[in-house]
């Protein structure tokens, strides 16, 4: 089997068109015919989108290189979207469950749910109230889960979805090597604005399935819905590609290392109280579903709201922003953009700095 760091860069090698070893930037919304007449179709002759493009919300070269090579490197049937939640909704509209089991998630997915339940009445039940899941139902979890980077248990959700015919859509934003089906997930969504991108430059989603069927359907209804991803973002993120594996075992390293080194000196940290991360759980599933690659993205508890407030101004390598997985370090206080986080915890996406520098900025901030 061709491994992840070699697919991210060849994956797509037989949709190259021209000799360029970087595909040229394709700005073009719409695409001449064949010049033969014989060769013209109508449009009910056609199924499915194939490789001749027609007009850019269809699709286009460049996202059709990015599928190819996130779905070689998945192990699965890739569908790119302009957004994270564009691909969530897109999941709900092709899924369209009666009933949706959801708990602790981005707040952006319970936005899109609280939408459906105002206009269709989409019942929202939380994971502890399974006993009530029927065939066509959804139960969506989010592993590692936003902000805490604390793991749940894919084939446990799995199980029981699979015994009622329900389905299971994972949110791996989290973990983005982890492989989501290998545990049971029936479809696998991704924040790809974080650790696909990786530079904090582009917005993008994706839905992953292993049934090619299922791909052809989430193409055909992202025609209507208008949420394909641009020819320039397309463009970014397949140059984010080639490097995706080597950062986010990079940052996954270096987060780990991070946490390691915040609770054996946390009784030196004053400002410290508690560290959130998928390395500090015990359970056996959470190393078999990281396979070795914890979290980027971990978050911390401070000893008050103020601290919370003022420390990530003492930060050097941090910028104070919202978001995650560039190659830049984050810092946030959540608070400011999650209203249901606790007043002092901060959210922290490890970039590619030395890791050692990291440390010590972190540590200066958290003694003072
Ligand atoms: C950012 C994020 C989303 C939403 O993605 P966008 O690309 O911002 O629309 C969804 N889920 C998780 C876990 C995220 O971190």
């Amino acid at each position: 089997m061709v491994s992840i760091a070699t697919l991210g860069i060849h994956g797509a090698n037989e949709h190259l068109r021209v000799s360029d070893v970087t595909p040229p930037i394709n700005i073009s919304t719409t695409y001449r015919y064949d010049s033969d007449p014989a060769k013209l179709k109508k449009a009910s002759e056609i199924e499915g989108l194939g490789e001749d493009v027609v007009y850019s919300r269809l699709s286009h070269h460049t996202g059709i290189l990015v599928e190819e090579t996130i779905g070689a490197i998945t192990k699965s049937h890739a569908v790119i979207y302009s957004s994270g939640l564009g691909a969530f909704n897109a999941a709900m509209v092709h899924l369209n469950p009666k009933k949706l089991f959801i708990g602790q998630a981005y707040h952006g997915c319970h936005g899109i749910a609280d939408i459906l339940t105002r206009n269709y009445g989409l019942k929202q039940l939380p994971l502890d109230a399974l006993d009530q899941l029927a065939e066509g139902d959804v139960i969506h979890i989010e592993t590692p889960v936003n902000p805490n980077s604390w793991c749940f248990d894919i084939k446990h959700f799995a199980d029981i979805a699979h015994a009622k015919g329900a389905k299971l859509l994972v949110d791996s934003t989290f973990a983005p090597l982890q492989d989501a089906f290998e545990f049971g997930a029936d479809m696998v969504m991704h924040s790809a604005t974080k650790y696909f991108g990786g530079h904090s430059d582009l917005l993008a989603g994706l839905l992953l399935t292993k049934d090619p069927e299922v791909k052809k359907c989430l193409q055909l209804d992202r025609i209507y819905l208008g949420t394909n991803i641009g020819n320039l973002e397309a463009s970014l993120l397949f140059r984010s590609l080639k490097t995706f594996e080597l950062r986010v075992r990079k940052q996954s390293e270096s987060a780990t290392a991070i946490v390691n080194y915040l609770v054996e000196n946390k009784s030196s940290l004053k400002a410290l109280e508690e560290v959130h991360h998928s390395s500090l759980q015990t359970e056996d599933f959470v190393a078999k579903q990281l396979n070795g690659c914890h979290s980027p993205t971990f978050s911390i508890i401070v000893d008050s709201e103020e601290t919370a407030r003022r420390l990530p101004s003492r930060l050097k390598y941090f910028f104070h922003a919202t978001s995650l997985g560039g190659a830049e370090s984050l810092i946030e206080w959540r608070c400011m953009s999650d209203t249901t986080a606790p007043p002092g915890l901060l959210r922290i996406s490890v970039g590619l700095e030395n890791v050692e520098e990291l440390i010590e900025d972190l540590s200066q901030a958290l003694s003072q």
